[in-house]
């Protein structure tokens, strides 16, 4: 255990201060192995607010992430800032209070499972993978597509005279 990170303090200290407040954003490598990826996290900024009570410490904690994800219909490159927040109790039996995994669990469920570059994503040509938010190509992506075919025959199959269900 690093007695020396920036993320363990002593109980003994926070209770003789009365509570602490403390923002700080640690080096994005050390909770790179919270995503799938570990380039993944761009930036980490952490809130932590302690306070005292008769016999234990609650930490309250914000942390704020900036996630590099991919689109799910492009695969573009998409950057954005997430934020969650948690609580922990630690009780005055302990000698220090450290705070990394909790923050790196928050931090990890930070990325969502969907996301896209914009609400208006035109994603990706089926036939020859071109970004269609960037170019055009003149594949014709409709009448190959087996659910357009599909939407085909249903509607002739509903419009023919007699037709039994
Ligand atoms: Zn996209
Ligand atoms: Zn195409």
């Amino acid at each position: 255990m690093t007695e020396n990170s920036p993320l363990v303090f002593k109980y003994a200290d926070i209770k003789a201060e009365g509570g602490l407040n403390v923002k700080l954003s640690p080096s994005p490598e050390l909770y790179a192995d919270a995503f799938d990826s570990r380039t993944t996290l761009k930036r980490i900024d952490l809130e932590l607010d302690f306070s005292v009570g008769g016999d234990s410490i609650l930490l309250e904690g914000k942390v704020s992430a900036e996630l590099q994800l991919e689109c799910s219909r492009c695969a573009d490159p998409v950057t954005r800032v997430f934020e969650d927040s948690f609580d922990e109790v630690y009780p005055d039996t302990v000698e220090c209070i450290d705070a990394r995994e909790v923050v790196r669990e928050t931090a990890g469920l930070l990325a969502p499972i969907k996301v896209l570059c914009s609400e208006t994503c035109k994603g990706r040509c089926l036939v020859c993978g071109i970004n269609r938010n960037k170019q055009t190509c003149s594949c014709k992506t409709d009448k190959t597509s087996p659910f357009e075919a599909l939407k085909g025959l249903r509607v002739e199959d509903r419009k023919k005279p007699g037709n039994k269900i």
